[in-house]
């Protein structure tokens, strides 16, 4: 029975606005999305039963039908049920190393390496753009997690656009072990408490991706993707942007310690990742992550906050490779 490893990263949010409702219930977004060196190994392998076995070193991940990484074989086992039939169930087993609710895609990695996994076990040869359609329909995420590298991502996040690639850059991650924000409460609770300062578009797939948007011009983005084109860090780091941090921020003490400590830290920039509750200050090298990794943990004396630092990654999912991330603190 043959079996793969994959490496599959974590990302960051270098900016995310919320310009409106989607007719299907999203949110209309407007991101910029970032791989990092830390991610979890995922091995795939067949096995002689038609089941789906999965197996994580993580005990807050689910090992059932709700993992996002057992729903892509399940999605799989669908789209080419001969294949399915002929080279039976599949045994996931996940090494986790990206924190867990965090804000940083985990489960969204994890899907999308089973996608390429399976490509590969089934023999199937699928092309970029169908391995992105078969992410899409696993989550919003799932698609950039595949492609990786620096890109924006509009409509549910899902639509990518590539940007020069910005891997000389470090990030120091910080999250308190025992904290975990809900995504579908955080963009609830912005939709609550600002949903009626955004416009309100019926957009709802591809096929009526060129209407035009009922929304507020972009606070800054276009600026944004200035500076990752010109590599220019102190302006990357000064437009950070995030419109959860309004909901999270005022929710969760402990985030906006977090932010307040690494704004003080002398970073290029600090900002909550997606939905939170990892904060992650923008660092032009390893050694000054290192410096205001210190800082902090000497700010912050918590025994429940981990710290990682890492390097900015140009890849998405990836046949193993060496992992160059490194963990400093509690691992959860
Ligand atoms: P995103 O940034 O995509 O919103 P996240 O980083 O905030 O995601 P995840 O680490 O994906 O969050 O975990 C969110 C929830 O999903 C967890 O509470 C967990 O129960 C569940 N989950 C399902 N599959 C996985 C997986 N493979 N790895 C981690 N969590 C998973």
């Amino acid at each position: 029975m043959r079996s793969y490893s994959l490496i599959a990263p974590a990302k960051i949010n270098l900016y995310l606005e919320i310009l409106g409702d989607r007719a299907d219930g999203y949110h209309e977004l407007a991101m910029i999305l970032q791989s990092i060196e830390l991610a979890d190994q995922v091995n795939i392998r067949a096995i002689g039963t038609q089941t789906i076995q999965v197996h994580c070193d993580h005990p807050q991940v689910p090992l059932d039908k709700t993992n996002l990484a057992y729903r892509a074989v399940e999605l799989m086992s669908q789209e080419f049920p001969d294949c399915w039939a002929q080279f039976g169930g599949v045994e996931i087993s996940i090494q986790k190393n990206i924190p867990v609710a965090a804000g940083l895609a985990g489960g969204s990695t994890n899907a999308a390496a089973v996608l390429v996994g399976l490509d590969m076990l089934w023999q199937l040869g699928l092309t970029q753009p169908e391995l992105q359609e078969l992410a899409a329909k696993l989550g919003s995420d799932v698609p950039f997690c595949l492609a990786g590298g620096t890109a924006i991502a509009t409509g549910r996040g899902e639509e990518l656009d590539p940007l020069p690639s910005l891997d000389s850059f470090y990030v120091v991650l910080a999250k308190h072990q025992n904290l975990a924000v809900s995504t579908a409460w955080a963009y609830q609770t912005y939709r609550s408490e600002f949903g009626n300062s955004y416009g309100r578009s019926d957009r709802a797939s591809k096929s009526i991706a060129t209407e035009p948007l009922n929304t507020p011009t972009r606070v800054h983005s276009g600026s944004m993707v200035q500076g990752i084109i010109n590599k220019n860090g102190s302006k990357i780091g000064q437009l950070l942007y995030n419109d959860l941090e309004k909901v999270v921020l005022p929710n969760y003490p402990q985030v906006l310690q977090l932010r307040q400590a690494f704004e003080n830290s002398g970073a290029l920039g600090t900002m909550m990742s997606g939905s939170g509750p990892t904060v992650f200050a923008l660092c032009q090298s390893q050694e000054q992550a290192q410096e205001i990794l210190q800082q902090v943990q000497s700010a912050i004396r918590c025994p429940d906050l981990g710290f990682w630092v890492s390097k900015f990654a140009r890849h998405g999912i990836q046949i193993i490779s060496p992992q160059k991330s490194l963990f400093i603190g509690n691992r959860e």
